[in-house]
Order: structure tokens, then C-alpha cells, then sequence
């Protein structure tokens, strides 16, 4: 199957927390889109395998996802190395995505980083038809990244108000990991992510980024190379017009 858009996360939750709504904006739009989680998130403090399996299928559905699965590269070993870029490469030969979302290469969180560089040097090696993997060769046109823990002057942000409620109902599909009122039943105990002020932080941010460019909820990106724009004059129009800006 051939995708409009493919994003990558070091974890199974990592998409939804960043830029889960640019992803459903765009599956409403009629593109296709698809979600990769590089690693099946064993080294988390909370929730089982296989409950943490159901909780991504769960966030999928309601990402309307065309392509949603996790690869097996071990949690906190997500490096970049020959064997995980031709693991990478294979999946984007598959679904030949026009465009690719990354993590952000500078984070925290040591997986974030070296999955920014991961997927995009795969991105990159994917064009060379000398690396063999019985595909055919094929560049992704974009690699874009969205931030984690440490942000960036973004690039561009997307207008995502209408689909913020769809984005908080796939972080709390992950009901092992975020908060919610039936927590006490996971029987672990509490981290960063699941107390209530991790998904208020997760709101705010989107709340700070929407309105940098006049809307309630936006998510902001970030592009490595200059941006190709012939004509301005058309590209910046009248939603520009806003009073904060
Ligand atoms: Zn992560």
C-alpha cells in the first residue's frame, strides 16, 4: 500500500502525544496515513505487554489509520546502526510515503534521538537502489519532525482544533500509561506520564501552540532543509491575517 504520510515514534505512545492531530486532520482530508513505533515500549513502568498491545490497536482505530505496527527494535537500544536503518528502509520501500514525521533529534529521552536520526538516514538510504533489500529503491520527498520533551523554533504549526478531542481520546486509549480514573486497578505505581498533570501539559502546549497562529489547538513542526516557495504573495493569504500575528 502506498501512504500520503507515515510518522515514526521511538514508542508506541510517542505519535500520539506529539502529533496525533495533524495525523487524523490529514486522514480526514482523504490522505493515507500510517504510524510506526520503532520499539513495542517493554522498558515502560506501567502496563503489560500485551495490555500495551491492545491500548496501541485501540489509539490506532481512532487515528483512522491505513497502517499502524510496531517493529521489533529493543526498547532504550534505539540506535543507529546497519541491521535497524535496513529495518527501517524495508518499511518505507513498503509503503512508500511521500512524506515522513520524525522525533526531533534533540530530546531527553536517548530513544527520541537517536530514532530522529534513524529514520531519517533510512529515509535518506532508502533513495540508493545499490542497498539491496528486494524492494525497489524509493526517497521519501520530506522528512519533518515534531518535538518532545525540548522544543523548537517551529517551522510551521497545523490548525488542529477540530480534531484535539479525537488526539486526547487516542493518548487515553494507552490506559495503562496516562491518567485516568480507573488507574488504581493497574496496580503500579505512578510516573511522570500518568499523573493528570502530564495530559494538562500535553493540552496546554497544543493550547500555546494554536495560538501562536490564531486558532485554539496547533502542532508545531520543524523542517531541516529551506522550504522551496515561488509564490508568496499567493501562500501567505488572508488566515494570516489574525489578531496575533
Ligand atoms: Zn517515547
Amino acid at each position: 500500500m502506498k501512504l500520503d504520510l507515515l510518522a515514526f515514534g521511538a514508542h508506541p505512545d510517542d505519535v500520539e502525544l506529539t502529533c496525533a492531530g495533524t495525523i487524523i486532520r490529514l486522514g480526514a482530508q482523504g490522505y493515507k496515513t500510517g504510524v510506526v513505533a520503532l520499539t513495542q515500549g517493554e522498558l515502560g513502568t506501567r502496563g503489560a505487554p500485551e495490555i500495551r498491545k491492545q491500548e496501541f490497536e485501540a489509539a490506532g482505530k481512532i487515528l483512522g489509520l491505513s497502517i499502524h505496527k510496531m517493529l521489533d527494535i529493543p526498547d532504550g537500544q534505539v540506535a543507529v546502526t546497519e541491521e535497524n536503518k535496513l529495518e527501517v528502509i524495508r518499511v518505507i520501500r513498503e509503503y512508500r510515503p511521500n512524506i515522513v514525521i520524525a522525533p526531533y533529534w534533540h530530546d531527553r529521552h536517548p530513544d527520541h534521538g537517536h530514532a530522529s536520526n534513524l529514520v531519517r538516514e533510512a529515509a535518506f538510504f532508502s533513495g540508493l537502489k545499490q542497498i539491496e533489500t528486494g524492494q525497489q529503491a524509493y526517497r521519501p520527498y520530506r522528512v519533518i519532525y515534531y518535538p518532545g520533551r525540548v522544543e523548537f523554533k517551529p517551522s510551521f504549526i497545523v490548525d488542529v482544533s477540530d480534531f484535539h478531542e479525537q488526539k486526547i481520546r487516542a493518548i487515553q486509549a494507552y490506559k495503562s500509561q496516562f491518567h485516568n480514573p480507573e488507574k488504581a486497578s493497574f496496580g503500579k505505581e505512578e510516573t511522570n506520564i500518568s499523573s493528570p498533570e502530564f495530559l494538562e501539559a500535553v493540552i496546554s502546549r497544543a493550547r500555546q501552540y494554536g495560538s501562536y497562529i490564531g486558532v485554539k489547538y496547533g502542532e508545531p513542526f520543524l523542517v531541516r532543509e529551506p522550504m522551496r516557495l515561488d509564490d508568496p504573495v499567493s501562500f501567505f493569504g488572508p488566515q494570516y491575517l489574525t489578531a496575533f500575528l
